[in-house]
């Protein structure tokens, strides 16, 4: 992660910038199974002061990139390797529009995979957990009710059904629901059916047919 401070503010650029490596398979393999730097490697940029100009004071911007790279492994020593892909990624700004950047920062911080799991005890750096693959995600994950110790449960991106705040959102709800249920307690939030009362699920936005109701 790259979050500038910037004098002035990249007025064309939207707010959200997706670059994708001009060979991104290759990206792909640098990340996931050689666990190496590239150096063309895809990126997100959001530039949120043309949308917010609050966000920074007068005259100036924030900017922040995010570039997705392999967790901690012994191929990549970031002590050594961090400056240099500093520089990979502040070049790559230019890809989407982002141009003669270095002279207007005036505020930086970079967060590595090393300041992950130093600073915020992230296992291995890996800020998005186990694999988006199929193989460790949804049922594949480990479950909310701990299958190895009873009375321990589990929630988070690391478990049932994956990472993203949405799912996680799901992940803490399934588990609540699972203690509660465990411990005998009555779910305010549980209709008749033992589903929350999402605002879809009232009568006023239930859909005709329960899904998977003729099945
Ligand atoms: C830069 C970045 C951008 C992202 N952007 C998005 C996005 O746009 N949309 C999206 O949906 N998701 C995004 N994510 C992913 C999302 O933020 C994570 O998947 C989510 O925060 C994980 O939530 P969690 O509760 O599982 O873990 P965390 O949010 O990591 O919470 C775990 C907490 O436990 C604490 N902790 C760890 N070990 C201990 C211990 N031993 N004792 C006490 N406390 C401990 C940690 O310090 C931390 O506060 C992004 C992640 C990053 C890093």
């Amino acid at each position: 992660m790259l979050y500038l401070g910037l004098e002035g503010c990249y007025e064309s650029v939207p707010h959200h910038n997706i670059y994708l490596a001009e060979n991104y398979r290759e990206n792909l393999a640098d990340i996931e199974r050689r666990h190496r730097l590239s150096n063309d490697p895809s990126m997100y940029v959001q530039n949120a002061s043309v949308t917010d100009p609050s966000l920074a004071p007068p005259g100036m911007s924030t900017l922040y990139a995010l570039i997705p790279v392999s967790h901690k492994h012994p191929n990549i020593n970031w002590k050594k390797e961090a400056p240099a892909f500093r520089e990979t990624a502040i070049n790559q700004l230019e890809k989407i529009g982002i141009e003669n950047v270095r002279p207007r920062i005036r505020y930086e911080k970079m967060i590595t995979p090393d300041d992950w799991q130093e600073d915020y005890a992230i296992y291995r750096g890996a800020t998005f957990n186990l694999s988006h693959d199929l193989n460790q995600m949804l049922h594949m994950r480990p479950h909310n009710r701990f299958e190895d110790i009873d009375g321990m449960y589990l929630v988070g991106g690391g478990t049932h059904p994956g990472s993203g705040l949405p799912v996680i959102y799901s992940s803490a709800k399934i588990t609540t629901d699972l203690l509660l249920r465990d411990f005998g307690m009555p779910n305010d939030a549980s209709g008749p059916a033992g589903h929350a009362n999402e605002p879809w699920q009232t009568s006023e936005h239930a859909p005709a047919e329960p899904i998977g109701s003729s099945g």
